[in-house]
């Protein structure tokens, strides 16, 4: 006796609805409904272009939610291997550096490419330039529009970062119609603003540089890597990371900036072993335009020798070149945000299905979900492992 297979739709074709589809479309007939004329359109800009899809380290920490307890129970050690099976069995040669993983061609549509003609090979439905504003359920049916009919649903409508991609939050609005609750959401992995006298000045340096953000004094969070200076705050790697930490009802916040790859006693040696000017010797070590800024701020002039300067120069050039303070006001908003933090409150969601506890048959993914990471290939994880386990148990 043949058996009827049951129709799942899924709302939202970017990398978690894609995934779950893959999975889902092993046992059911899968419909992905995009608002786009075409799928992950997100996807083409991640990691500049290349799609930094997962990463070697994948220590819990890298993921955040206000309901941590959550996060071992959906990034296990089985589910974060399948994300590199399953590339693997799909034939992407990844490019390996510094742990984070990219397509070996470096284009972020070789993902895109691979994954569509998967969805083609399982004979997934595609409709795109199709919106979902409401989801309604009758009689164990979802029913979407007013027109279309489905046995089980996977959301996967993104949050609210880079909305002209697609994810402009709606998604947040059709979960509430299931009197769903969602936490707090704000802009995360996003540019820091600052009231910093100096960013005219600095705007436009990039430096390697290590950040440490305080919060009333107590450090949160350490990161090293390239800082970018713009006419507005901070921006780069480092500081996005930074950026997740942030607590938007704080005003004691602000990051110190250590410059220099050595410690203070070897820079004072490295100062006094040559008679140099103090602006050549920085030469050694920083872009000549930081130099100038923070001999500026140190009220030191460019011509001046280390052994000319007094003990209060000394105190205020040291402290500027390992401590250089810069307050936090802020960040910048949604438009600019790479992801979204909060969203679905992980306690209304089963995580070994991703299926509501409140709605039979309405599973959850990707960015929607209060949970989010760091730069470096954890979002597109998380929303590939919750893809996976909507699309295998639904
Ligand atoms: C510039 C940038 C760079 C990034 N780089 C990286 C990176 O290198 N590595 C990494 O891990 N993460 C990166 N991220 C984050 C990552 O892209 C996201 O976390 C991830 O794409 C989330 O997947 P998602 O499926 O939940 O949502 P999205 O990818 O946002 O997909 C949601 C889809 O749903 C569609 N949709 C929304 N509402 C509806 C509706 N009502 N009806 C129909 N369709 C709808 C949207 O059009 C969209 O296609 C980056 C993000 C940005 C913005």
């Amino acid at each position: 006796m043949g058996y009827i297979m049951i129709k799942v739709g899924i709302i939202g074709g970017g990398y978690s609805g894609v995934i779950s589809a893959i999975y889902a479309s092993k046992n059911s007939e899968v419909t992905i409904l995009e608002r786009n004329p075409s799928l992950l359109k997100k996807l083409l800009l991640t990691g500049n272009g290349r799609c930094n899809y997962f990463n070697e380290d994948m220590s819990l920490d890298k993921f955040h939610s206000s309901n941590e307890s959550y996060i071992k129970e959906i990034l296990t050690k089985e589910n974060i291997k399948e994300v590199v099976d399953f590339y693997y069995r799909l034939g992407l040669f990844s490019k390996v550096k510094n742990g984070y993983y990219y397509p070996y061609s470096n284009h972020a549509s070789s993902v895109r490419d691979l994954l569509i003609g998967k969805l083609k090979e399982l004979n997934v439905n595609i409709k795109t330039d199709y919106l979902v504003n409401k989801i309604e359920k009758y009689n164990d049916k979802f029913i979407i529009n007013d027109e279309l009919e489905f046995d089980k649903i996977i959301i996967g409508t993104g949050g609210m970062a880079y909305p002209k991609t697609g994810s402009d939050g709606i998604g947040y609005e059709l979960l509430k119609d299931f009197n769903h609750n969602i936490t707090k959401l704000s802009p995360s992995l996003v540019q820091i603003t600052s009231n910093n006298k100096y960013l005219k000045e600095l705007s436009g340096i990039r430096c390697e540089s290590k950040l440490t953000l305080f919060k009333n004094n107590e450090i949160v969070k350490k990161e090293i890597g390239e800082l970018q200076f713009t006419d507005y705050g901070i921006s780069g790697i480092c500081t996005f990371n930074l950026s997740s930490r942030l607590d938007d009802k704080n005003d004691n916040q602000y990051i110190l900036i250590n410059f220099m790859p050595i410690s203070i006693k070897d820079f004072d040696l490295f100062m006094k072993s040559s008679s140099n000017t103090i602006f050549e010797r920085l030469e050694g070590f920083l872009n000549y335009k930081l130099v100038k800024v923070l001999l500026k701020i140190s009220s030191i002039s460019e011509d001046k020798k280390y052994s000319e300067i007094t003990n209060k120069q000394k105190e205020d050039l040291i402290n500027n070149l390992f401590n250089y303070r810069v307050n936090i006001i802020g960040t910048k908003s949604f438009d600019n945000s790479q992801v979204t933090k909060g969203g679905l409150d992980l306690n209304e969601i089963n995580p070994l299905t991703m299926e509501s506890k409140k709605v039979k048959g309405l599973y959850v993914v990707g960015e929607l979900l209060d949970l989010d990471g760091d730069c470096g290939g954890y979002n597109l994880t998380i929303a590939f492992v919750t893809g996976l386990i909507a699309g295998t148990n639904i």
